[in-house]
């Protein structure tokens, strides 16, 4: 299977902003890990594990935060040993410095080495606007 399954997809403008960013994501990640991600999106997404919503939702932050692009080795295992989707973190755990969600076992950033925890990033946030 390749990123042709994403062609069939109705075309909006957030998934034309979707496609644009998850592609190029895709073609990052293990051919294999990248193929299962696939065939779960042509599902319906209530069926998706773990690993596919993670991915979804680093794509959809990164869309509407700017948090950083990417869906490194030791996230993506952690999400894969996850299974299910009623296994997925919620609340996230996030980086501190750059917003990167992570499951909740990691308490140092992958990609910049901020802290991670619960809510680290929005209280940032909060005392920088002074809201807190
Ligand atoms: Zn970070």
């Amino acid at each position: 299977m390749g990123l042709e399954i994403l062609q069939s997809f109705s075309r909006t403008e957030w998934e034309a902003v979707f496609l644009s960013k998850a592609k190029p994501l895709l073609l990052t990640l293990d051919a294999a890990i990248a193929a299962r991600i696939l065939c779960e999106m042509s599902r319906p997404m209530a069926s998706w594990g773990v690993l596919t919503a993670a991915f979804f939702r680093v794509v959809a932050q990164h869309v509407f935060e700017g948090y950083p692009l990417a869906f490194p080795p030791a996230v993506v295992a952690v999400y894969e040993a996850a299974g299910t989707g009623e296994n997925l973190d919620t609340p996230l755990a996030e980086c501190a410095r750059c917003g990167y969600a992570h499951p909740r076992c990691f308490r140092t950033c992958v990609l910049c080495g901020g802290r991670v925890a619960v809510g680290a990033r929005t209280a940032r946030r909060a005392r920088a606007a002074r809201l807190n």
